[in-house]
């Protein structure tokens, strides 16, 4: 589904360069569930984001169901990210002054998706992760695990073909954190395929595939 061959991300700054990634080859599978741990600064949002085409990287190739994307413009990018790739990041990044069921139908607005249609898909996506009697709630109205719970709903909203989740369970307590893991699950077991950072190995241990990065390079 999404293949890495010979990654490497450089930033530079006026005065350092910083080899974020290094050699990275990686090959994630339709219905994988693959969870990436590693220290502080080793390199594991960058490696989110340059799977989730949001960060090109400075060597390598990047390739989307078996074609690679540097052939695309940006504002294929764009749509490419839209229509196939749902985020989830560790602080939510839901839009305070928006219901919850208009947050998620954010993704949607993008296609221009009409309004019932819009409406519909967004409370599906609620309903799947047990939010449907929250809609009319407003962000700050919702306990840390219900924000995720509507950030999840947001990125699954379109039907994307993969899910990358930045420490969706790094603000949470345990319980919530359970509770959040749960529902990735339930999604995996229904087809979707996932990348997750995390840094917690009892999380890990629920996927079926751990990569260990440090100092942008893959251990085994
Ligand atoms: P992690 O997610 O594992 O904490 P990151 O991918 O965020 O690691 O960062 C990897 C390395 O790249 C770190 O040394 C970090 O300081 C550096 N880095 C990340 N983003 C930038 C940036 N935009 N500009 C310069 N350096 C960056
Ligand atoms: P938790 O203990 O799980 O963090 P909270 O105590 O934050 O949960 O919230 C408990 C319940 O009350 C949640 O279902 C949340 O949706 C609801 N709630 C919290 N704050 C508000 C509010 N300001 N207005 C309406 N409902 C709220």
């Amino acid at each position: 589904m999404i293949t890495l061959k010979n990654i490497e991300k450089v930033y530079r700054t006026s005065s350092i360069e910083t080899l974020a990634l290094n050699n990275i080859n990686l090959d994630i599978k339709k219905g994988e569930f693959v969870s990436i741990m590693g220290p502080s600064g080793c390199g594991k949002s960058t490696l989110l984001n340059v799977m989730g085409l949001l960060d090109e990287p400075s060597k390598g190739s990047v390739q989307l169901d078996g074609q690679p994307v540097k052939q695309y413009k940006d504002k294929e990018l764009a749509r490419l990210r839209n229509q196939q790739i749902g985020f989830i990041f560790q602080s939510f990044h839901l839009i305070n002054d928006l219901s919850v069921l208009d947050n998620v139908e954010i993704p949607l607005l993008y296609r221009a998706t009409n309004g019932r249609p819009r409406r519909d898909n967004a409370q599906e996506a609620l309903e799947k992760v047990g939010l449907s009697n929250r809609m009319k709630h407003f962000p700050s109205q919702l306990s840390g695990g219900q924000k995720q719970r509507v950030a999840i709903a947001r990125a699954i909203v379109g039907n994307p073909n993969i899910i990358l989740a930045d420490e969706p369970t790094g603000n949470l307590d345990s319980a919530m954190g359970n509770e959040i893991m749960n529902i990735l699950q339930d999604l995996n077991n229904d087809g979707a395929t996932i990348v997750m950072v995390t840094h917690d190995e009892q999380m890990a241990k629920r996927t079926h595939r751990l990569i260990r990065l440090f100092d942008g390079t893959q251990v085994l």
